[in-house]
């Protein structure tokens, strides 16, 4: 293969987490079925995750929250009333630094391990899921999650609910986007998810799809 092309294609299999480049990303459930799920990346956050958290207790769905480490501190109850209330939580590093994506194996051990003290010293689980920060997968990011047991967890449809779009266009690239066993890619740091949210729930109910966790969707274990 020409240099070009492998680099072309080590910086698009970098940059993309559906690609799937240098790991088995675990993207979506049976096509053959109704089913999807939900996650929620970048939280706990103090203001949107209980009216995310009564939202999905409104229409009686499960999902997966991707916790920030540091983000945990001094939201403690938060993670708790996640576990309590049915919900799975995965481990989504615990700096989310923007250079994360230049560290080591074991710099990234360390921010998995983090991460994962923390979430065992609340909740007494082992998280099993890993949704690497960015959705970008590096030889090291990924040989880490795998020395450490992760199953790294992608989606198929990137609400961008953060970005400056309003919540009727975040709606509509959603509802696009649904197909049976699709995992759909929220965060709990926008007023905007809350909305967008809603409707989704009403578009899955109007449409026959069902909400499921992810490990029903996947087929895998939350926790060891
Ligand atoms: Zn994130």
């Amino acid at each position: 293969m020409p240099g070009a092309v492998w680099l072309a294609l080590i910086i698009y299999g970098s940059a993309s987490i559906q690609v799937g480049f240098f790991a088995p990303v675990c993207c979506h459930g049976s096509r053959l079925t109704n089913e999807i799920a939900l996650s929620f990346d970048d939280g706990p956050n103090p203001e949107y995750t209980p009216q995310v958290l009564a939202t999905l207790a409104q229409y009686n769905a499960l999902a997966t929250f991707f916790v920030i480490g540091k983000n945990i501190t001094g939201n403690e109850n938060i993670l708790k009333q996640i576990d309590a209330a049915g919900h799975s939580i995965g481990n989504h590093s615990y700096t989310h630094s923007f250079f994360i994506d230049f560290k080591s194996v074991q710099g990234f051990k360390d921010e998995l391990n983090q991460t994962a003290d923390i979430v065992f010293n609340i909740t007494g689980k082992h998280m099993k899921f890993f949704r690497p920060p960015y959705g970008v997968t590096t030889l090291h990011l990924v040989k880490a999650a795998s020395l450490l047991n992760y199953s790294i967890i992608g989606w198929t449809v990137r609400s961008l609910d953060t970005t400056a779009d309003t919540a009727q266009t975040i709606v509509r690239r959603v509802q696009t986007q649904i197909k049976p066993g699709a995992v759909i890619l929220f965060h709990d740091t926008s007023d905007k998810t809350i909305e967008v949210l809603k409707q989704t729930l009403n578009f899955a109910r109007d449409k026959g799809y069902k909400i499921v966790s992810l490990e029903q969707l996947l087929k895998i274990k939350a926790y060891v």
